[in-house]
């Protein structure tokens, strides 16, 4: 395995060119040796947009007034589930704002309770929050099989400038050490081209990450969202020439990642494509070995907006897969079907 210290972190991080080129070529090799030309699908159903939090950056803070608020019904999300059988996705990733209330929980509890019993065969990844040890266990014991859980960013600092007070990073950070404890495949990432981030935030993002040893990873470009706190600094006045930069330094974080830790599942932020029309493949060329279509029903899209100009929010579940497809095809990897897809860092691990 290449070591690469902080200095040559923080020099690739911002490569282009042939260096850029180089780094790629690197982490796509490492990616070759372990998944081929591989690429997982996992359906997504963003179930809920409710949320009891207030991160400075999210559309869907609670503070947000202008959000339509809904959380699906049971029968509703049954009908996603059939479309993810019957288009023979492997996994699928239950995600929604976080709410820790007795009656949401037990909602939570119960949508997986009937995946595992209907669909025993599918991966069961979760993105809803930092709930405590015990609920966790329950959700795991229900049948649940990974979780994903962004730090959003490592430096408490950082954490802090982008985070109201009442939001605590050591709580994030145990919430993930419990996740492992209790021998989830574990997902983490960061956000990137935030306001105050500098180049030494994300080169501890990626010690961070090697240091907690996480299974999967999923990262992406800050985007920004017009009725936010973040909004209103000058950095996002800017944002839109900064565009080019920010993609490339996710590609380069990826490329990194993949050099750093090479058997872990890194999974292709739909953000990506707010930056380029074919954000997710080049993230796929960069390392990623992941992928994960929406199969929210297109009447919810429009209320599930974290950020601005977010991809297939006019399009529906069947659609949203063909597009992606076709993208994927074209550059010449192998979408999986079928296979719930694990990460091999978890299975070593384990
Ligand atoms: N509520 C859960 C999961 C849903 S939010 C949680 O926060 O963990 C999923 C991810 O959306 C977050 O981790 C955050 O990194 C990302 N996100 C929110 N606002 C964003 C923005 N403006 N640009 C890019 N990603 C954003
Ligand atoms: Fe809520 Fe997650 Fe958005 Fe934070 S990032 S406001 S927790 S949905």
């Amino acid at each position: 395995m290449t070591i690469l210290n902080k200095l040559q972190l923080k020099s690739l991080l911002k490569s282009s060119g042939n260096v850029q080129k180089d780094l790629f070529a690197e982490a796509l090799l490492v990616r070759q040796k372990y998944f081929g030309n591989n690429v997982y699908l996992r359906g997504i159903i963003e179930f809920s947009n409710i949320c009891q939090k207030n991160c400075y950056y999210c559309g869907i803070r609670k503070n947000n007034k202008s959000v339509q608020r809904y959380r699906m019904e049971m029968s509703e999300i049954e009908a996603c589930l059939d479309f993810i059988k019957q288009a023979n996705y492997g996994s699928v990733v239950l995600q929604s704002g976080e709410m820790l209330d007795e009656i949401s929980k037990e909602f939570l509890l119960k949508i997986v309770q009937l995946i595992h019993q209907k669909y025993p065969e599918l991966g069961i990844t979760l993105s809803c929050g930092e709930f405590d040890f015990d609920f966790l266990k329950k959700l795991k014991e229900a049948g649940a099989h990974r979780y994903l859980l962004r730090i959003e960013a490592s430096q408490k600092l950082l954490y802090e400038q982008l985070h109201p007070s009442d939001h605590s990073f050591e709580n994030r950070v145990e919430v993930l050490k419990n996740l492992k404890k209790l021998n989830y495949q574990v997902g983490t990432g960061n956000l990137i081209g935030t306001p105050y981030q500098t180049l030494d935030d994300l080169v501890e993002d990626l010690m961070f990450f090697q240091k907690m040893d996480f299974d999967m990873f999923g990262l992406g470009p800050y985007v920004p969202h017009e009725n936010t706190p973040l909004f209103e600094t000058d950095y996002v006045k800017h944002w839109g020439i900064k565009k080019e930069e920010i993609l490339n330094t996710t590609l380069n974080f990826i490329a990194l990642l993949r050099i750093m830790m090479p058997t872990c599942n890194i999974a292709t932020a739909t953000a990506l494509d707010s930056l380029h029309s074919k954000g997710r493949i080049l993230a796929l060329q960069a390392g990623a070995n992941v992928i994960m279509p929406s199969v929210t029903p297109q009447s919810r899209r429009e209320d599930y907006f974290l950020y601005q100009n977010k991809s297939s929010v006019d399009a529906g579940a069947d659609e949203t897969l063909d597009l992606v497809l076709d993208k994927v095809l074209e550059a010449g990897f192998i979408p999986v079907f079928g296979e719930r897809g694990n990460a091999v860092h978890f299975c070593n691990r384990m």
